[in-house]
């Protein structure tokens, strides 16, 4: 580059001036930091388009955007996979309800059927209906087990009255 001195006439030099007011030339300055400086470009390769150079490191920005993206994909598959889960435990706590509602209602049957209410009582916290047929039921399958016990033994009774009734 030419700068104007001495050695240029005045003429020469608003010729210059003239010939570059609207087009200056670049005169790129000396610059030190310039030599600190990493060029950077994506680590993948696969963003040609991003090229840094700088005295800091910079992750490629598209990368990161790809990752954050890759991310929020996961997410919401984990989201979504969760929800479906919520539905069938659900579904599955529905079916578990109405499965206790008819065997409570055969319960009820069962107890109402032993005694009625005004013996048994209702459901409450301070009162088991289920529990009250249970004691009045429990005496009377003793009862059953005991006559079984004494028709077992009539049976050998008479067998043994029979074997001695016979001649021998
Ligand atoms: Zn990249």
């Amino acid at each position: 580059m030419t700068t104007p001195n001495e050695r240029l006439s005045q003429a020469e030099t608003l010729q210059f001036l003239a010939a570059h007011a609207n087009n200056p030339p670049y005169i790129p300055e000396r610059d030190d930091s310039l030599d600190t400086m990493t060029p950077q470009a994506c680590p993948k390769g696969v963003h040609a388009d991003w090229a840094v150079d700088s005295e800091d490191t910079h992750t490629c920005p598209w990368c990161a955007l790809d990752q954050a993206r890759a991310e929020s994909d996961k997410h919401r598959n984990e989201r979504d996979e969760l929800k479906k889960r919520v539905a069938e435990l659900d579904r599955e706590l529905g079916k578990t309800i109405d499965q206790r509602d008819r065997v409570e209602d055969v319960a009820d049957q069962l107890a109402y059927a032993i005694a009625p209410a005004e013996a048994i009582g209702e459901h409450s916290s301070e009162n088991d209906p289920w529990q009250n047929a249970l004691d009045i039921v429990t005496p009377a399958a003793k009862v059953d087990e005991l006559k079984k016990q004494v028709a077992a033994l009539n049976d050998r009774l008479h067998d043994a009255a029979v074997t001695r009734s016979e001649p021998s």
